[in-house]
């Protein structure tokens, strides 16, 4: 656990071992996604070594694979989940569910018939509430355990508009009437705390808007007495640096900021980072399979698609790109993108890349978090094979979809 801790805040495609990120290639095929097993379990230690009296929840959905979930669970984690998937697959995984903890937003009836009956057999399920309708809901089906409040913030914070959760009225119990529905939940469930879920992908500059959200959180939780509460969640959104002048969040700083934000408070804090503990664990491996001159610009066509990983398309994200083959290479500006068509379909504008040759392998870095999460068969597109590396060893973790998956489900 110390040697995990203790592990470099930032990994960047060219820490990886090139030569056998070539050789996954070879052997498993492109497009294909590594995650590194280690890799989880130094950014889950560091960032909970960083919070050492807080309980820090790995949030699920930000990569759902059996692998991850129970690399997490190695090293002590404890699991968030947003969905009954998610809540099965935890336990699949090897979680206890009384540790588990159930974010529901506009929850179908069997996210919570399915919640509710594994309350039945674990009390210690906790279930984060964010609008009053669940509270009926929860209460039609006789279930009167441990509820969590999330509340709006009323503050958004993040990379893009559409992860700055912490403004949107989608999310969490208007400020001003959470301390009605606390008085509500406390007379017909078991009130144990309060929840703030307010962006996703906070860096330094961002950190200042974030606390500001979260110090919402503490003033609320001593409105509605902290006394009486187990914990207050500020949940995630801790950012990785995507792009290479980018540096990694100061964990300790990030700790001392968020303390402050949230004050004096008998509650235990707790955090639920999703991204941070596997952003930079995987890498996608793609194939070069076209060089076109264009007058603008060379494009770099790759077997990689939207369908592999749709974070460029959807928000816009940038991620940086390694020429596994021929790193030495003079660099060329590229344009890269896949298959698809659509001119969302592009990985990168103008990117400075070691001279790609038809059969190069090339890594695009960062794939962990919302990257194979989010993979999807547009295009008629099998989704890619996962190999997982842990203590030096290779296995594969999914294994890559054939086209009879693809139509499985046609009648
Ligand atoms: C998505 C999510 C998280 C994790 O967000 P990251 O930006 O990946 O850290 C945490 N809590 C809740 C409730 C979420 O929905």
């Amino acid at each position: 656990m110390t040697d995990f801790a203790d592990s470099p805040a930032v990994r960047r495609p060219a820490d990886w071992n090139l030569e056998r990120l070539e050789r996954l290639a070879d052997e498993h095929d492109t497009p294909l996604y590594v995650i590194d097993l280690d890799r989880v379990k130094e950014n889950y230690a560091r960032f909970a070594a960083a919070f050492p009296d807080a309980d820090v929840m790995y949030a699920a959905k930000a990569h759902t694979g059996k692998a991850v979930l129970e690399a997490v669970l190695e090293v002590g984690g404890t699991i968030e989940c947003a969905a009954w998937g998610e809540l099965q697959r935890a336990i699949d995984a090897g979680a206890e569910p009384n540790t588990l903890q159930y974010t529901a937003v506009n929850p179908p009836d069997h996210d919570l018939d399915y919640a509710v009956d594994l309350a039945a057999d674990a009390p210690g399920l906790t279930i984060t509430i964010g609008a009053t309708d669940t509270l009926d809901r929860l209460a039609e089906r006789g279930y009167d355990g441990r509820i969590a409040i999330r509340i709006n913030p009323g503050i958004g914070t993040g990379h893009h508009e559409k992860v700055a959760t912490g403004a949107d009225a989608k999310f969490g119990i208007p400020y001003e009437q959470v301390p009605e529905v606390a008085d509500r939940v406390r007379e017909e469930f078991d009130l144990v705390g309060l929840h703030a879920h307010a962006g996703s992908g906070v860096l330094t500059d961002g950190l200042e808007e974030h606390c500001r959200a979260i110090s919402r959180v503490g003033e609320m939780a001593r409105r509605v007495g902290d006394e009486h509460l187990e914990f207050v969640d500020v949940g995630g959104g801790y950012g990785v640096p995507y792009r290479e002048e980018e540096q990694p969040l100061d964990l300790e700083k990030t700790s001392e900021m968020v303390r402050d934000a949230v004050g004096e408070l008998d509650a235990q804090l707790k955090l639920e980072p999703g991204r941070y503990v596997v952003a930079d664990a995987e890498v996608i491996l793609t194939e070069v399979n076209t060089i076109k001159e264009a007058p603008d610009t060379t494009v770099v066509g790759v077997d990689a698609s939207l369908s592999t990983m749709i974070r460029p398309a959807m928000f816009g994200s940038y991620h940086p790109m390694l020429n596994v083959s021929a790193p030495e290479r003079g660099p060329i500006e590229a344009t890269v993108g896949g298959p698809v068509c659509t001119s969302a379909d592009v990985f990168a504008h103008d990117r400075p890349i070691a001279e790609p040759e038809r059969g190069d392998v090339i890594a695009i870095g960062n794939a962990g978090s919302y990257g194979y999460e989010l993979a999807n068969q547009f295009h008629s597109q099998p989704k890619p094979a996962e190999v997982a590396l842990e203590d030096g060893e290779v296995r594969v973790a999914r294994r890559r979809e054939t086209l009879e998956d693809v139509t499985r489900l046609e009648r």
